[in-house]
């Protein structure tokens, strides 16, 4: 009897052994896979963040050196405590350096495009160790802190810095930003080229591999053929799939400098009001009475009474997120132009040339034709524009006024963009 009892205590004893040993290994496999979920989250998260300025802006954070400096242009409106405004340091200290360029009296009267360079240490609680300020072309007074007091002594000097215009080009294999890091242009000049593209470009989503982009822009040299700063970007060009987006710059007026395509239509685009020639304000954005259904529902768009096959433009720069049946709106085209505005087109007879999904349009390109397809009572077209993802009325639509250079202007803009386009030929020559 004993016996027995043992041999079963025995027999039970393995099969404990053996479902313990199976509990273990199951935690062992869930810690380990939600371990590695995790992981893949955060990678596929931190590779999202290439794209975007946050990370941009993060890098550049993290890259603190002790010394730092920033350089400034002045522009029109522009006063010397504006100017000390945008220094990331003390109201004391920003009092202390008005004061210091407020007692010299070359510097009585700021000028428009006046450099200003500031040197900081950022582990002093003072941060300002010296500061230029451009007087003319060839001169520029030099403050230096003295070693005790918080005061300047200044110095007149001859520049000694030139400038030079770099160009680069390349194919981005991985992110925008890696790649012009590779090539060793500063942060700042890749954050100003993602501010100007931003009005046509989702940095998220648009670049893929194997676009590729081409930059001029300005770079400051001491006398040691050192880089110490960088100016403005003089041209670029961002070809997304097979498609090129360039821009020039352009002093469109005396001091006024802004950015245009090869056709001098400025970049800053707006969406068009009435992406249709020749039609009628039928229904506007708002609640109404619906002609089928009757009853009374928010109109989310605006309807343009049109004869069938009037030419629809796409009302701004993007790309094709849809092209197809949408049910209660027929055959419609959704484009997305940025990370902030889509548009949507409903009811049209046909598609334009070319019109698919991921297809990149250009402002006033024909994406289809007025028709009476889905839920429609006449011919017309339903256009709605939605902001971050709210349907909005697009004939209260707020944006900056798309400036296109014409007549004079344009003649002066084709001889400003050739003396662009010959300087990058010399500069690409010098590469090869
Ligand atoms: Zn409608």
């Amino acid at each position: 009897m004993k016996i027995f009892k043992l041999e079963l205590y025995k027999e039970y004893s393995i099969f404990f052994w053996i479902i313990l040993v199976g509990i273990t290994g199951i935690l062992i496999s869930t810690i380990y896979s939600t371990n590695k979920t995790d992981q893949n989250k955060k990678i596929k998260s931190s590779l999202n963040n290439i794209y975007l300025k946050k990370s941009i802006q993060e890098i550049t954070r993290n890259l603190k050196p002790r010394y730092t400096s920033k350089f400034y242009v002045s522009k029109s409106g522009d006063t010397y405590e504006n100017i000390l405004k945008k220094l990331d340091i003390t109201n004391k200290e920003k009092k202390i350096l008005l004061q210091t360029i407020l007692n010299e009296k070359s510097l009585k009267v700021l000028r428009i495009n006046q450099k200003f360079t500031f040197k900081f240490d950022n582990l002093s609680t003072s941060k300002v160790v010296e500061f230029k300020i451009e007087t003319d072309k060839k001169n520029e007074i030099v403050f230096s802190k003295k070693s005790v007091e918080n005061e300047f002594t200044s110095k007149k000097i001859k520049k000694n810095y030139s400038k030079k215009l770099v160009y680069k080009e390349t194919i981005i294999t991985d992110s925008l930003y890696k790649s012009a890091i590779n090539l060793g242009i500063k942060p700042n000049v890749i954050v100003e080229f993602a501010r100007l593209y931003g009005f046509q470009v989702d940095f998220q989503r648009d670049i893929w591999k194997n676009d590729s982009f081409q930059i001029i822009y300005e770079e400051f040299l001491n006398e040691k053929n050192l880089v110490i700063d960088t100016g403005e970007i003089i041209f670029a060009n961002l070809n997304l799939q097979d498609t090129d987006l360039q821009l020039y710059k352009y002093e469109y007026e005396k001091n006024k400098i802004d950015y245009f395509d090869e056709n001098g239509k400025s970049i800053k685009k707006t969406l068009m009001k009435t992406p249709i020639n020749g039609a009628r304000l039928s229904s506007s954005y708002g609640k109404r009475k619906h002609p089928i259904l009757g009853y009374t529902k928010m109109h989310t768009g605006t309807d343009f009474a049109a004869p069938t096959g009037t030419p629809i433009m796409a009302s701004g720069d993007g790309k094709v997120t849809k092209a197809g049946w949408c049910g209660g709106g027929g055959n419609c085209v959704k484009i997305k132009h940025n990370s902030t505005y889509q548009t949507v087109y409903a009811h049209m007879s046909k598609f334009g040339r070319g019109i698919k999904k991921g297809a990149r349009v250009k402002q006033g390109q024909i994406i289809g034709y007025v028709g009476s397809t889905g839920m429609s009572t006449g011919p017309h077209l339903h256009y709605e524009v939605i902001e971050n993802g709210k349907k909005i009325n697009s004939q209260k639509l707020k944006l900056p006024s798309g400036k296109i250079l014409k007549g004079k202007d344009r003649k002066k803009f084709e001889v400003n963009k050739i003396k662009i386009d010959v300087l990058k030929s010399n500069l690409i020559s010098k590469i090869n």
